[in-house]
């Protein structure tokens, strides 16, 4: 018995598993072809999922740069740390989810 990815909702289910348990989709009665048109789906939703994820992680590394450039630190001097620390954590992100979706990308061939 392996884990799959439930062709419904993309969570791990049992390949055996007549219906998921998380989203009660039925996997019995759908054909091939209907079987084939689902995983599709369901890869195509994960990569938009997570090319919404590296936008909203770009999105907060832009934010860290222009708080640390842009930022008054003489009225806030915390700014420029907070910028470097937000920047940092948006980069990292941004980079972590970029691999990721290659892993995947490569995977899927
Ligand atoms: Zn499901």
């Amino acid at each position: 018995m392996a884990l799959v990815d439930c062709i419904s909702c993309s969570k791990k289910i049992s390949s055996k598993a007549t219906e998921c348990p998380h989203c009660d989709a039925n996997l019995n009665d759908l054909s091939e072809a209907q079987l084939e048109a689902r995983r599709d789906i369901a890869v195509i939703k994960r990569q938009q999922r997570l090319m919404t994820q590296s936008f909203v992680a770009m999105l907060v590394f832009c934010t860290g740069v222009l708080m640390y450039f842009l930022g008054d630190a003489k009225t806030y001097p915390w700014m420029p740390l907070a910028g470097q620390v937000i920047g940092t954590v948006g980069l990292v992100w941004y980079l972590a989810l970029r691999c990721f979706m290659v892993v995947q990308k490569v995977r899927s061939r």
